[in-house]
């Protein structure tokens, strides 16, 4: 067992670097899990009390062998298994509480360019790398604690050809599937319970969770948590009301595959989905800021749109949801199947949204795009999906943590809602009434 434990060196630069995180975690971070324990939106969950702790985590190496390493207080099984196009690694565990750095897994080493790590659905957490190449397992094993030392599980990959990883794959995701791999939202358990009463049933989709990040902004806003706190507090809004039964896609920080995004809102039949972001736009774009309202289309209006969408897209690839698990109704197929009336609501509430926000908070110029977002594929829901701005301005960032920002955006978005229902609840109380 000697020779597998890691060298020295590696044991103390990676100390180092787990000190020096814990240090440079930001002042934002911590304003902004404030804000999201008052909301009562707190990502961690109360489960989280008896779930093994990841403290440390690291990986050295080059680019014939790599070795990852998991600091744990406990003795965890992982399952490991791959996917290609692009190759990654995924290593999936019961679920644990990750204490890591900030900027954990932003950077390899060897043959693990980056890596990432959360929730992926309840009770089980994931970490999933990105790889250069072509990689096979060459030994998994777990190290008990010793004096100082933390418990640590060990990866040791070596390099390999594309047809052994394929094989790879082929076994470990046959394994896993059979293992109930397969992500099962807590939201499942809203579709027991559909609809009651004739209110308009509208369907909030916080953008991102768990190992999907989603956007980091400048001062280091983390998009899910955002977009979660957002969700939280429209829905409280339009509770006030009374007047709709409103819903959310995840209630924590899990993630959530596009596709059963969209199958929520059918199955719940929802009368509107709205899906919420606060991207990041790339390519010498920093300046891109100000609210703006997306629908589906199959040619994307711009090009910042076109681009938003392939990164949104990427949700499931970041995750490592393997497609083809995916339902087949939620394919290109919709699109052209995409009732007309489903498309022509979708377009009137952006309409709306546009004009109710224009009044009440900063917008992009032409603030109504359209480009080919998965998440909106629903044929049979009217569906927008507005980014409260880009976290990649720090502008845009600064407001949008702002409790005073959030309250006009809320109520902008609720009048919004309120003007797009206004009708049918006219009619139903008309019925009412007689
Ligand atoms: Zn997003």
């Amino acid at each position: 067992m000697n020779k597998n434990v890691p060298k020295p060196e590696v044991e103390l630069a990676a100390a180092a670097f787990t000190r020096a995180g814990r240090l440079v975690q930001s002042a934002t971070t911590l304003i902004f899990f404030t804000f999201l324990i008052l909301l009562g939106g707190a990502p961690a969950n109360s489960a989280f009390a008896a779930a093994a702790k990841v403290i440390g985590a690291r990986v050295a190496g080059d680019d014939e062998r790599t070795r990852f390493v998991l600091d744990l207080d406990t003795q965890i099984k992982p399952a490991i298994s791959g996917l290609a196009q692009p190759y990654r690694l995924i290593i999936d565990l019961p679920e644990v509480e990750f204490q890591l750095a900030d900027d954990a897994g932003q950077s390899g080493r060897g043959m693990v360019t980056t890596w990432r790590y959360g929730l992926f659905a309840p009770g089980k957490s994931r970490i999933v790398m990105d790889l250069n190449g072509p990689v096979s397992v060459d030994k998994t094993f777990f190290l008990p604690a010793v004096d100082d030392q933390p418990a640590r599980l060990v990866v040791d990959l070596v390099k390999s050809s594309p047809e052994e990883f394929d094989t790879f794959v082929l076994n470990t995701r046959k394994a896993s599937k059979t293992t109930a791999s397969k992500p099962v939202p807590k939201t499942d358990r809203l579709s027991g319970d559909a609809r009651k009463g004739d209110k308009p049933l509208i369907v909030l989709d916080p953008g991102h969770g768990g190992i999907d990040n989603g956007a980091t902004g400048v001062g280091g806003t983390l998009e899910k948590a955002i977009v979660l706190a957002f969700a939280n507090l429209l829905k409280e809004k339009l509770e006030e009301s009374d007047l709709y039964d409103v819903r959310l896609t995840r209630e924590d920080d899990t993630f959530v595959s596009l596709s059963r995004r969209v199958e929520i809102g059918h199955e719940l039949e929802a009368d509107l989905f709205i899906s919420i972001h606060a991207d990041s736009v790339r390519r010498g774009r920093k300046y891109a800021r100000g609210a703006t309202v997306y629908t589906l289309s199959d040619k994307a209006s711009d090009q910042l749109s076109e681009e938003l969408a392939e990164v949104e897209n990427m949700s499931d690839i970041i995750a490592g949801v393997e497609l083809d698990e995916e339902p087949t109704d939620v394919t290109d197929i919709l699109l052209d199947l995409a009732k007309r009336e489903t498309r022509s609501f979708s377009n009137y509430f952006a309409k709306t949204l546009v004009t109710e926000l224009k009044s009440a908070v900063r917008l992009i110029n032409n603030p109504h795009r359209s480009a080919g977002f998965r998440v909106l594929k629903a044929h049979d829901v009217p569906s927008v999906l507005v980014e409260l701005g880009y976290l990649s301005n720090e502008h845009d960032e600064k407001l949008l943590i702002t409790e005073e920002w959030r309250e006009r955006m809320a109520n902008a978005m609720s009048d919004a809602i309120h003007g797009f229902f206004r009708p049918r609840l006219a009619r139903q109380k008309g019925t009412v009434s007689q």
